[in-house]
């Protein structure tokens, strides 16, 4: 989406206000010396995430070893667990770089992002697959189904067919899911039905995203999401990844490529370079995982609309602002989510009527213009820091591989809804580097749309693992 031109003067703001306006302005701008910063402790924190001893990131081998060549082909199955949808996908690969695709979208039923029981969740999948093989399928299916899992959290993988949660992310939080494979976990109830689907592969998004697009576009160096979670995947030398040694099968050759799954959510857990504010450090206390993905919490869209939340909350405690309002809904915690501060900074009034329309609609607020004009550019300090600290891991993961130009392939909610992101986030890379401006798709890294990550993506590593498996590989 377009960026938004900024209507209306600041004039009739009053003092006091331009006063927090400006603290928050200071405290939500990143400057091009702290993104240097960034990018400079992100690239030992990388290195650090391959090494035998470990570090804050992840850095999980996804067990891809090839580059996709283009020539994979047939029928793939592939599901993607959203965090409101579960996506069920035929594709088919046509062997020539190109496919089609089929799918269909199941809604996670309320509260089973948190239910206490995880056999609902995998019940829920298998109930899902078994509806859809139905559809497409009337006349039943011969032999069983190959089917790329794509599953959006940090799962560690010994191998392609096997995804260990370290954590749950961005909301999730199911008990006994964590250190245990969901890829058993879902086979159990597939085998119960009697559903005729293998589980070839269990995939990332990011790694979806990665090779979907380098299936189309050789120039594909990473594969991104700027979504309800943030998180990156590229491909590594074997040979540069310490923590691998004594984990290979011989028959692996140590100079092929093998795709990293960053994880970089949880960049500075530590809280050594990220300029946190006050906010953040509420967001990251009342979550249910605090301490964790730091860099997310920051960043990504599930969080975008608790920070503007939780400014407008600390400035009507100061009473600064909605003097007299019923606070009761928006004192509700994630009560605002990332749509709030995109449709605010869409708003096509001078006045920001729709803004008040939604404030009122919403959240049973009355907002004076003055307040909507502060309320509009809090949303784009807390939009511009998330778009300028997002492509800090995409410039450190190029400087660590020497990459001086190439794509990345990019996905997620806030990377295609939020209006002015695609172009802050380049404006967040020519920082980084110095580029002098100029139009974003000239810019040496240029983020550019992907893929269907997660169906096509999921479908091509799914073949690249039958391949394996056929010629006997391990
Ligand atoms: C998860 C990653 C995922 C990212 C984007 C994060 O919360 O930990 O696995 O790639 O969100 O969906
Ligand atoms: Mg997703």
């Amino acid at each position: 989406k377009k960026p938004p031109t900024r209507k209306g003067s600041m004039a009739d703001v009053p003092q006091e206000l331009l006063n927090e306006l400006k603290t928050c302005e200071d405290i939500f701008t990143v400057s091009d010396e702290t993104s240097r910063a960034v990018v400079k402790h992100f690239i030992s924190e990388l290195n650090k995430g391959l090494s035998k001893e470990g570090g804050n990131i992840p850095m999980i081998p996804g067990w891809v070893m090839e580059y996709p060549s283009g020539k994979e082909s047939g029928d793939f199955l592939a599901i993607d667990l959203g965090g409101t949808n579960l996506r069920v996908v035929l594709v088919k690969l046509g062997g020539d770089r190109t496919f089609d695709t089929t799918q269909s979208k199941y809604k996670i039923p309320d509260g089973m992002r948190v239910t206490k029981d995880r056999e609902e969740l995998f019940a829920f999948i298998a109930d899902s697959l078994k509806a859809f093989i139905e559809e497409v399928f009337p006349d039943g299916v011969t032999g069983t189904l190959p089917l790329g899992f794509t599953f959006s959290y940090p799962a560690s993988q010994d191998k392609i067919n096997e995804g260990i949660l370290q954590r749950w992310t961005k909301g999730f939080d199911i008990p006994n899911v964590e250190g245990h494979d969901v890829v058993k976990l879902l086979e159990k109830h597939l085998k119960e039905q009697k559903i005729p689907i293998e589980i070839t592969a269990l995939i990332n998004d990011t790694t979806g995203t990665l090779v979907a697009s380098l299936y189309t576009d050789s120039e594909t160096k990473m594969g991104v999401i700027f979504g309800t979670g943030v998180n990156g995947a590229y491909y590594e030398d074997v040979a540069d990844i310490p923590k691998l040694e004594g984990k290979l099968a011989d028959d692996i050759p140590k100079d092929g490529p093998m795709a990293i799954n960053c994880e970089y959510g949880s960049f500075d857990n530590e809280h050594l370079v990220l300029p946190r504010t006050k906010y953040d450090i509420l967001v990251d206390e009342q979550s249910p995982r605090p301490g964790q993905q730091t860099f997310e919490k920051m960043t990504s869209g599930y969080y975008l609309g608790e920070l503007l939340r939780l400014v407008l909350v600390d400035l009507h405690s100061k009473g600064l602002i909605l003097k007299n309002q019923d606070m009761t809904k928006l004192n509700q915690e994630y009560i605002m989510d990332t749509s709030y501060p995109a449709k605010i900074e869409e708003d096509p009034f001078e006045n920001l009527e729709d803004t008040d329309a939604l404030l009122k609609k919403d959240l049973g607020i009355n907002t004076t213009v003055q307040e909507r004009k502060l309320i509009r550019r809090l949303s784009e300090l807390i939009a511009t820091r998330s778009a300028h600290l997002s492509v800090c891991g995409i410039a450190a993961i190029f400087q660590k591989r020497g990459y001086k130009t190439g794509h990345v392939a990019a996905d997620g909610s806030v990377y295609k809804m939020y209006p002015g992101f695609v172009e802050r986030a380049a404006e967040g890379l020519r920082k980084i580097y110095g580029w002098t401006p100029g139009p974003i798709d000239e810019y040496p890294i240029k983020i550019c749309p992907s893929e269907d990550g997660s169906g096509a993506g999921g479908a091509i590593i799914a073949a690249l693992a039958q391949k394996r498996i056929a010629a006997g590989k391990s």
